[in-house]
């Protein structure tokens, strides 16, 4: 009997789709832009969730599935470091 190794999971309330990897870490499908993991969907969205009600409903509030929050896991916000490098050299 075989079984598929990724579930796919939507989360009603933050209108995203996961994929549940059986042997790698799962993956979220933004709507927009690349795919990401969990943490950046809780990053970008989840944490933002207000009443207990909207919280109960989304599937990535268990810290242990969505794990901690990386760096670049938010919106793009311009590194100290990439200040004053762009579109001067091209
Ligand atoms: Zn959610």
């Amino acid at each position: 009997m075989t079984v598929s190794s990724t579930m796919q999971l939507r989360c009603e309330l933050c209108q995203i789709e996961i994929n549940e990897n059986a042997d790698q870490s799962d993956e979220v499908l933004f709507s927009r832009g690349a795919t990401g993991s969990r943490s950046k969907l809780w990053a970008r969205v989840c944490q933002y969730l207000k009443t207990d009600e909207q919280k109960a409903a989304c599937i990535n509030q268990d810290l242990s599935q969505r794990g901690v929050e990386m760096p670049g896991d938010r919106y793009e916000e311009i590194a100290p470091f990439e200040v004053g490098k762009a579109e001067t050299e091209s």
